[in-house]
């Protein structure tokens, strides 16, 4: 059956006149039932009348939300990880600063992309996130958020985003439709491994949400080294896309570029980046690699991630120290993956 999460306010209508000869107005007040107040029984929608609860009932599936299991960082960072129905764990990360509270949301459980990197990859790749997924765990965060609401949503959790497309496309769709989350363009970002038919794809989609490329080295020798996706996709090919990528012109691409001890901060590192985004509207994110149990990477000191970022900056690329919030409880970018056990 057809889950009402994910059921696109124009199909919603289109059912209500064509099949359930309802009037269309009801999919706004359906909508909001389901997203705004989060119901999750048919029972709780109060102004419907319950011979359409029961129409609805019969068409389309309303389940209750998972139990999440939340862990909460000493900095504030909320871990919050639930069973799927086949037994998979999928994980989002609620990340609070003064003025924002964001959501990192998981595509796919593990990732086939591998990256040397990456606590994530340790896991293997198990399947890709339904649509239905995928919303849930913006639900289930904003349960957990309380009043806070949660006003960013980045798509850096567990996978690659443009390689579970169709049902990304159609969870983005329902976070930014005005009848359902109504989120702005512009407070949702993707981030890829630089995946790129999904870039070509998502460039002809024309969402306008913002877009953060995974980078971590300037050269194909060193990113095929740690990145193996850099072998299929590389540079010159995924650069093509992204100087053609549709931006509007105050949008910038940020490059996340994990800084990795004594590997990818050399000062040939910096000159080959620098090159590389000549032209190009971008911000650069440095991240210090967060070490984990089994990887053979370092953590860089302060020391050397300012080196690299004044490198960048007195060749005029705006370039920020990303602090990776949550490291306590594996909640950085790149780490989450149940404490690397496999679960699956
Ligand atoms: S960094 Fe991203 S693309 Fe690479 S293995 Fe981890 S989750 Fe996959």
């Amino acid at each position: 059956m057809q889950s009402i999460r994910t059921t696109l306010p124009e199909e919603l209508a289109a059912i209500l006149v064509d099949e359930l000869g309802e009037k269309k107005f009801r999919t706004a007040q359906i909508l909001r039932w389901v997203f705004i107040e989060r119901v999750e029984s048919w029972d709780e929608m109060t102004n419907i009348s319950k011979a359409l609860r029961t129409k609805l009932a019969e068409r389309f599936e309303l389940s209750p939300l998972p139990i999440p299991e939340q862990h909460l960082a000493k900095d504030g960072t909320n871990k919050i990880a639930f069973k799927l129905e086949d037994e998979s764990v999928v994980e989002s990360v609620l990340i609070p600063t003064e003025d924002r509270l964001t959501l990192c949301v998981s595509s796919q459980v593990g990732c086939k992309f591998n990256c040397a990197f990456c606590r994530t990859a340790t896991l293997g790749f198990h399947r890709s996130l339904t649509a239905d997924e995928i919303i849930e765990q913006v639900l289930v965060a904003q349960k957990a958020a309380g009043e806070r609401h949660i006003s960013n949503l980045v798509f850096m959790g567990m996978g690659e985003p443009l390689d579970n497309y169709d049902n990304l496309i159609r969870a983005l769709k329902i976070l930014l439709a005005p009848e359902c989350f109504d989120y702005s363009r512009r407070k949702i970002t993707l981030s890829s491994v630089g995946h790129v038919p999904g870039l070509k794809a998502l460039a002809q989609e024309g969402l306008g949400i913002n877009l953060a490329i995974s980078l971590h080295a300037a050269s194909d020798e060193l990113r095929s080294q740690i990145m193996p996706a850099n072998r299929i996709w590389g540079l010159d090919e995924l650069f093509a896309v992204l100087r053609q990528f549709p931006l509007d012109q105050r949008q910038r691409i940020t490059f996340e570029y994990i800084i990795i001890k004594g590997l990818n901060h050399s000062p040939h590192d910096a000159n080959l980046l620098v090159k590389r985004l000549h032209g190009i509207p971008s911000k650069v994110n440095l991240i210090g690699f967060n070490a984990f149990e089994g990887c053979k990477f370092q953590s860089p000191s302060p020391e050397e991630m300012i080196e690299f970022q004044e490198r960048l900056l007195s060749k005029g690329l705006s370039t920020t120290i990303r602090l990776s919030r949550g490291d306590d409880e594996l909640a950085a970018c790149g780490q989450l993956g149940h404490a690397g056990k496999k679960e699956y």
